[in-house]
Parts: structure tokens; C-alpha cells; sequence
């Protein structure tokens, strides 16, 4: 594909301080220079409006024209030479609270193509950096151009038709041939236009231009093109040009090309192929057999078929899922049993397929576990299980966490010991996904999202709790209990959202499909209903070894309560809303939370997380109170009410706070956004546990088990 590719662009080396400036008219200027506070310099623009109080953004700035003008060598009279810096909105974050602020370029209004500087401030203290390269303009750049979009699009066009047809081996070593495109009969037309901005963003699309062409089926793009001005810089100095970008879907191509609007006729001074290769699909489950048959979907899947967007661009997300034609890639790799065997896929046009014949063979497996790894990967990095966070990724692109440790995915044909685990240790180390068959039913864990999405929450939850590089931060036993209702949460909200889009009821058990039992794997239903409460924990059932109750008996008060939480969001803000901050809330909430945790801990965490959301202003101050009513009401329906109190993480010292749900609030909630304010007069049941229960604390401090 790198036939049709074009580059003229400027890389000569960028020349630090007192680059000779020859007649080019511009130089590149690449700037790595530490900056104490925003101290001032005299050749400094004026920046006084920004204080070093200020937002992070304008310090950043004040940061950035500083050391940009100390490093251009520019003096009072020239403070600057028309260029712009304009902030990415959202600053970003590292977990140790590095703050980082990404500019991009502009000249005159017009962005300056391929060019950016970075100021990173450190955790403590006014400390920045200021990194990354831009240009310097020596002389005027008229920003007029004198070559119509239209017609700079039809001179791309040409060049895209007239390049010969591809014929290249790829790197499977596969022989294929584009399919030409035939111009004939059409013609670009502007079908919006924003003339009156400086880079004159405008959309066009090809119409047929005459009366056989009208005829055809298919135009020679698929989508409209949208085109821009930018300022290209080339080593004989800056040029204008219109940028653009050609679509042919059935092809799998994107091109960018930047043809030369300053003089006629353009020039193609840029083509780039867009379009993100190795891509795969698979013939999967989306959710399980019992709830709909396979189906073709996309690895990666679309951006928009996660029921999240992220708060900010994710650079080149969704990822890859494939590194060549199997089941392994950056975040996952899928085995069959204890083999190194992975599924290879066929390539069809340059797109692996994977086609198991067998629905419910050992293929099938290996690619199901594979598909929801990955999902649950993507749908987590959205959230913020990232790089920085800890997550499992062979490679961390960002640089930030450790890499080192996809998910070794094992689908073992027959039963394995407790059918379905998960093992995680630190950061940096890959964990270890086993799924097997349920003999009883004789169908499989490694099709079933209700079991893999709750192993791979496994993941998330013990390396997030208590930081990335524990690994033993869920052991004692309400923090472990937790660890399975994490599990349970996120694998039955993920589905359920799908199912609220479709109008399909939300699902209040899991792993019934699997067990072949409507009731599922639990001892009930997750609906408001379910029966226990946090001071039930001492009174259930013990393990002779460990004198401990079952950490999923435990799991299911903290899901339930999870799952109310969200069903409250949802009543006040709409499925959409609801699922996404519930889901947002929890997953910073685990961040917050400290090494072995009780569930009040947990709790704590989830409404510290929701408190900052409203101090960052992500969300309103009402939707903050709906949000921390709808989580208060839940947690103190299942006795984690403000009186509550938990000695420690074990079973034993544990004081509920029933708060029961006045009927009154529950069907104002149901019905309308009214959760927000309401007044919760309600009688309260404590109880203590019991003394037989007690007598047994000793070993409640030992959370080691099986
Ligand atoms: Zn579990």
C-alpha cells in the first residue's frame, strides 16, 4: 500500500537555539527545556492575564510562550510570528497526578500541520516541562488560498484513480489487488462550507456529472470528504495546502492527502494510507448460546459499538486485537488448554477472518475467549483501567505502567479445577485465564460473557484496589467477597445495557445459561429484593478449614447493592447515563480504594469518586446529588446505611445500618428523575452479629483459602 504514499514534508533535524534561518522562511523548532514556574522573560509575549494560580491550561501556556520564545531567540519588538497554541480542553492526569497539557499549532488560524508541543507539570510544585517540535515562520504565509477545495479534491482524486492498482504481498505474504476506481461520470461538489474561518473546513461528496453516471450504483468514495486548510511545512519553507480525506470502505482504505493550495495547479504534497491494518473479524457469540447464536462481529470492535465514549480522544484506540492471523495480540492471548495452540484465521481481502466450524467446538472456544478478552479490555481503558492503571497489555505504547502481561487466555476443552479462574499478580506480570466445561450441562465457560467478563474483572479489581503493584490486596474477606461482586456487576451491567437499548428486561442472574438452571449460580436474584444484608455476612454458612464464609455468598450483598445503585441512576438519569457514570463511579471508586478493604471502605471510595467528578465539573452539582441519593438509598438498603461500622475487613465485628426505601421513594425513582432532594424518613434496624459468629474472629484474620 505504500505505492500510492507521498511525503514531502520538512524533517530535516530541528535545529535547537540559533538555527540558522536561511531562505526557506520558517525552521523547525523542537523544545526540551525544564522550566521552573512561569518565570518571565522580557521577549515574552504578553501573558500577564494568565497567574500562576490560574487553570492548568493557562499555566501551561504562559509555560509554553515562555520557552518558546527564549528558544526562537525572538526580542521585545518580535514576540512572536503569528503562530498560535491552542490546548487540547481536557488536560490529562497520570495516576500520581502528573497534569499534562497537549498543543497543537496554528498560524494565523490555520493549523500547522503534523506539529504539537507538550508541557507536563510534576506532581508537586510548579515544575514543567515543555516538550515537542514546532515551526518558526521567518516570513509572511498568505493563508488566502488560490486553488478551490473542489478543485484541489479532484487533483487528489486523480492521483488516488491513477496510481497503479495495488499488487503487494502483505505480511502474511498474500498476494492481493485493489479493485480500481473509475472517476468517469462524477465530479466533487461542496455540500457545506465554513468559508468566513481561516482554514475553511469544508465537506464535499461526488455527484455525477452526467446523465449515465446517474446510473451507477456506486459512487467512487464511499463517504463525503471532509477538507481543511493546514500550513505544510517543507524543507524550501511553509506552505498552504488543503487537506483532505478519501474513504472507500469496501476496500478498507482511508487516505489523508494534502494537495498545495498556493499554487495552481496543486501538487500532492501528502498521501497517506489511514487506514488501521491487521484487522480481524470473527464469527462469535456476542454474549452466550442462550442468548443469541454467533454472529460476524469486528476485532477491534467500532468505537461506537461501546456502550462508553471517552471522556477525551483516545490515540489510535480501539487498538489492534491481532498481531498477525491468530488468536494473539497486545492485550490478549488466547489458547487452546495448557497448548501454545491459538486459532490462525484465513485471510479474506486483507482482513483476518476467523470462521470456526464447529459453534460449540474447541476452536470456538479459543476465539470466544479471545473476543470477550479483548472487549473487555477496550470497554476498561475506556473507563480508565489504562496503561497507567495497571491494565494487561504486552506492550504499553503510552510508556506509562508496566508492560509485559496480556492475558493468557486458556479455553480448555474438558473441566478444569473450579471451572472458571482468573490468577493476577502485579503489574507486569501476565495473568492467567482458565475457562472450562460444566460437566453437568455439558456446555462451556469460554462462550458465556456471564463467566469470562466476571474472570476478567478479576483483573481489574486486584490491580486497581490498593495499587497496581499489590497483588495481594483482596484477601481478606469482605475485600475478597467484593473482588466477586465486582465480577458479577460488570458482567451482568455490560449485558444489561445492550439488553435496555433493545427494550429487553435487565437480567438479575448469572451463569444460568451455562449451569443449563434459570436460577442461575447464586443463591438470588440481584433485584432490590435480594434477601441479605452486610450483617448477614457473620451469619452465613462457614468453611470448615477456614472458619470463613463463601466469598461469593459474601459478593452477592455488595453486587446487589451495586446493581441497585445503578438501576437508581438509571430511574433518574436514563439507561445511558445511568450505566455510564454507575460504571465510572466504580471504577474510580476502585482506584480510591486501599488494600483489603471492608465494604465500607469500598463505599467510601465510590462517593469520593462521585464528589470529584462534581468538583472537576464533569458532572452538575444536581446530577451529583441525584447520583449520591441513588447511592446512598442503595447502600443503606442492603445495611451499609450511615450508621454502619466494620472494625476491619473480616466477618466478624461487622454493625449494619438497615435504611430501609420508603415505598414512596422507590416509586417516585421508578417513575421520574425525582431522586434528587427527596427526603428519606425512615426506621432503622441495627443489628450486631451474633456471639456464635464471633467466637470465631480469630481466623477472620487470615484471608488466605484454597
Ligand atoms: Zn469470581
Amino acid at each position: 500500500m505504500a505505492m500510492r504514499e507521498i511525503d514531502t514534508g520538512n524533517f530535516q533535524r530541528a535545529m535547537p537555539l540559533k538555527a540558522a534561518v536561511g531562505s526557506s522562511g520558517s525552521r523547525r523548532l523542537r523544545i526540551s527545556a525544564r522550566a521552573t514556574g512561569p518565570a518571565s522573560f522580557d521577549a515574552a509575549p504578553a501573558v500577564s492575564d494568565a497567574s500562576p494560580t490560574g487553570s492548568v491550561i493557562s499555566r501551561a501556556l504562559t509555560v509554553l510562550r515562555n520557552e518558546r520564545a527564549r528558544a526562537a531567540g525572538f526580542t521585545g519588538a518580535r514576540g512572536s510570528d503569528g503562530s498560535d497554541f491552542v490546548p487540547d480542553p481536557v488536560p490529562q492526569r497520570t495516576s500520581s497526578a502528573a497534569q499534562i497539557v497537549h498543543f497543537q499549532q496554528f498560524y494565523r488560524g490555520v493549523p500547522v500541520f503534523r506539529t504539537g508541543h507538550t508541557v507536563r507539570f510534576a506532581p508537586q510544585g510548579q515544575d514543567a516541562d515543555v516538550l515537542g517540535e514546532g515551526v518558526v515562520f521567518t516570513v509572511e504565509v498568505d493563508t488566502a488560498p488560490s486553488l478551490l477545495a473542489a478543485e484541489a479534491v479532484g487533483i487528489a482524486a486523480k492521483y488516488l484513480v491513477s496510481s497503479p492498482p495495488r499488487k503487494s504481498k502483505d505480511e502474511f505474504g498474500q498476494e492481493f489487488e485493489d479493485t480500481p476506481v473509475k472517476l468517469d461520470g462524477f465530479e466533487p461538489k461542496v455540500i457545506a462550507g465554513f468559508p468566513t474561518l481561516p482554514s475553511q473546513p469544508t465537506v464535499l461528496d461526488w455527484v455525477a456529472s452526467s446523465p449515465q453516471a446517474e446510473n451507477q450504483s456506486t459512487k467512487p468514495f464511499s463517504k463525503p470528504i471532509p477538507a481543511h486548510l493546514v500550513i505544510f511545512d517543507q524543507p524550501a519553507g511553509p506552505r498552504l495546502g488543503w487537506y483532505a480525506v478519501f474513504s472507500r470502505e469496501a476496500q478498507f482504505e482511508q487516505f489523508a492527502v494534502i494537495v498545495s493550495a498556493d499554487v495552481k495547479p496543486g501538487e500532492m504534497l501528502y498521501v497517506r494510507d489511514m487506514m488501521h491494518m491487521a484487522r480481524a473479524r470473527g464469527n462469535v457469540f456476542e454474549f452466550s448460546p442462550g442468548i443469541a447464536d454467533r454472529a460476524m462481529i469486528d476485532h477491534p470492535r467500532s468505537i461506537t459499538d461501546f456502550p462508553i465514549m471517552p471522556s477525551t480522544p483516545l490515540a489510535s484506540f480501539p487498538p489492534d486485537w491481532v498481531d498477525t492471523h491468530e488468536t494473539a495480540g497486545n492485550s490478549t492471548s488466547a489458547t487452546l488448554g495448557l497448548t501454545n495452540r491459538s486459532l490462525s484465521g484465513t485471510l479474506n481481502g486483507n482482513v483476518v477472518e476467523f470462521l470456526p466450524t464447529d459453534r460449540f467446538g474447541d476452536d470456538q472456544k479459543v476465539l470466544n475467549i479471545f473476543y470477550f478478552c479483548n472487549y473487555m479490555h477496550d470497554f476498561l481503558y475506556i473507563l480508565g483501567f489504562d496503561e497507567a492503571a495497571g491494565n494487561f497489555q504486552k506492550v504499553n505504547f503510552t510508556h506509562l505502567g508496566v508492560g509485559g502481561d496480556p492475558v493468557r487466555a486458556r479455553a480448555h476443552s474438558g473441566a478444569v479445577r473450579g471451572t472458571a479462574n482468573m490468577e493476577t499478580a502485579a503489574d507486569g506480570t501476565p495473568p492467567v485465564m482458565n475457562m472450562g466445561l460444566v460437566v453437568s450441562s455439558g456446555r462451556h465457560t469460554a462462550l458465556d460473557a456471564d463467566v469470562v467478563f466476571h474472570e476478567y474483572t478479576h483483573g481489574l479489581t486486584n490491580r486497581l484496589v490498593g495499587g497496581t503493584r499489590q497483588g495481594h490486596a483482596l484477601d481478606a474477606p469482605q475485600s475478597r467477597g467484593m473482588g466477586e461482586g465486582w465480577s458479577d456487576f460488570f458482567a451482568l451491567t455490560i449485558q444489561n445495557f445492550f439488553r435496555a437499548q433493545n427494550g429487553q428486561p435487565e437480567r438479575v442472574v448469572t451463569g444460568n445459561w451455562v449451569v443449563k438452571n434459570q436460577a442461575g449460580i447464586r443463591s438470588n436474584a440481584y433485584g432490590d429484593n435480594y434477601p441479605f444484608t452486610y450483617g448477614n455476612i457473620a451469619t452465613f454458612e462457614r468453611d470448615p478449614d477456614t472458619g470463613l464464609p463463601d466469598e461469593h455468598q459474601t459478593g452477592e450483598i455488595w453486587c446487589a447493592a451495586l446493581m441497585m445503585m445503578v438501576r437508581r441512576l438509571r430511574a433518574a438519569l436514563g439507561d445511558v447515563d445511568g450505566y455510564r457514570l454507575g460504571w465510572q463511579m466504580v471504577v474510580d471508586g476502585l482506584k480510591l480504594t486501599p488494600a483489603n478493604p471492608n465494604f465500607l471502605d469500598a463505599r467510601d471510595a465510590i462517593l469520593l469518586a462521585l464528589d470529584h467528578m462534581r468538583d472537576q465539573r464533569r458532572i452538575s452539582a444536581a446530577v451529583h446529588q441525584t447520583a449520591r441519593q441513588a447511592a446512598l438509598t442503595a447502600f443503606g438498603r442492603f445495611g451499609m446505611g450511615p450508621n454502619a461500622t466494620s472494625a476491619d475487613a473480616g466477618v466478624d465485628d461487622i454493625v449494619e445500618d438497615v435504611v430501609p426505601v420508603p415505598v414512596a421513594v422507590a416509586a417516585l425513582a421508578a417513575s421520574a428523575g425525582a431522586l434528587a432532594g427527596a427526603a428519606i424518613t425512615a426506621t432503622r434496624r441495627r443489628t450486631r452479629s451474633s456471639a456464635k459468629a464471633r467466637r470465631s474472629r480469630s481466623s477472620s484474620a487470615s484471608a488466605k483459602t484454597r
